[in-house]
């Protein structure tokens, strides 16, 4: 396995109370494999991957549990010049927004060729013509030219672009793309995120994408992994899910997403809100919103259960999954 979480435990102490950001995260992804981690905002998707990257911001965040193992080793007891060691080289960010990612006051050429300068001591010139090479590879058309101009001369797609060619320059083995597309409209979207695609196979990384839209990662997602209130409460191959739902919560997600076969029918939301992270429902986090919610289910944290009589290995964390499986 290229990239394990085991178990992550994160909080952020505020004046207001202890937010529990992340409960016992426990997720993987090998070499050449997609993982999409999906949830809505506040479901500690994010937090976990600033944790892997070792980016959360610390104080106030503070891991209080678990192991994060990238290539058999745990980041969690490396040294600060360790880890800034590998992020870049080996691991590497593409978050939602490109603008204020880039420094607006350097050509992109120069953030693109700093990465070989600073951490393959190239020269500028060759660092430069690496750079037109990365543009070219993402696809930036007229990249000779285009490498001499500032971030804000190019559009929202196009600057996704630059952020993915910079996440790539060094071959990272693993990508963690944060809502990568959420800023750029429907047709943008569905570009960037085959790009992404088809890199990862290229270069056969590991991709964790993050995102709270279930119909962005059909296509490019081989596993996902869907968090609630800082817990993952299903994970399953990426077909398995849009097949049968193992938890109330995907359920919920699955049929608010607009679909072409659905037109003019009234589209499902699941009903309420998220909970606070300062408190968090007793027994199922997700009993307060769930139409199959039972008594056990005020009382008993749900584990994590594996899902038997499927081929493939799922997990879900309802005490019904076999009801939601089969309902
Ligand atoms: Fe709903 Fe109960 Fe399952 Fe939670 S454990 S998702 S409340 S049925
Ligand atoms: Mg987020």
């Amino acid at each position: 396995m290229l990239l394990e979480v085991r178990d992550l435990q994160v909080e952020f102490r505020t004046r207001d109370g202890v937010v529990k950001a992340v409960n016992g995260v426990s997720y993987g992804v090998d070499a050449g494999e997609t993982l999409a981690v999906l949830g809505e905002s506040g479901s500690g998707k994010s937090v976990t991957a600033q944790a892997v990257m070792g980016i959360l911001d610390m104080p106030p965040g503070r891991i209080t549990g678990g192991e994060i193992l990238f290539q058999g080793r745990d980041l969690l007891k490396l040294r600060e010049d360790e880890r800034r060691r590998l992020r870049g080289a080996e691991m590497a960010m593409i978050f939602q927004d490109a603008l204020s990612s880039l420094n607006p006051v350097l050509t992109v050429g120069d953030q693109l060729g700093e990465m070989f300068v600073v951490h393959r001591g190239m020269s500028r010139k060759d660092a430069r013509a690496k750079a037109v090479e990365l543009m070219d590879r993402v696809r930036i058309p007229a990249a000779k030219e285009r490498v001499k101009q500032y971030p804000h001369q190019f559009s929202g797609g196009m600057r996704q672009r630059i952020m993915i060619a910079m996440a790539l320059a060094l071959e990272p083995a693993l990508i963690i793309a944060d809502e990568p597309t959420t800023a750029l409209d429907v047709t943008v979207q569905a570009q960037v995120m085959d790009l992404l695609a088809e890199l990862r196979r290229e270069y056969r990384m590991g991709l964790v994408l993050i995102t709270h839209d279930l119909g962005v990662v059909a296509d490019v997602a081989d596993r996902i992994a869907v968090m609630y209130a800082g817990r993952i409460v299903e994970s399953a191959p990426v077909h398995d899910i849009y097949k049968a739902p193992a938890h109330p919560y995907t359920k919920g997600l699955l049929e608010s997403i607009p679909r072409l076969d659905h037109k003019g029918r009234e589209l499902y939301a699941i009903k309420g809100l998220p909970p606070n992270l300062m408190n968090i429902p007793r027994g199922c986090a997700f009993h307060p919103r769930c139409p199959l919610a039972q008594d056990l289910c005020r009382t008993d944290v749900p584990p994590l259960y594996e899902v038997t009589g499927t081929d493939t290995t799922r997990h879900s964390a309802c005490h019904f999954w076999r009801e939601c499986l089969h309902g």
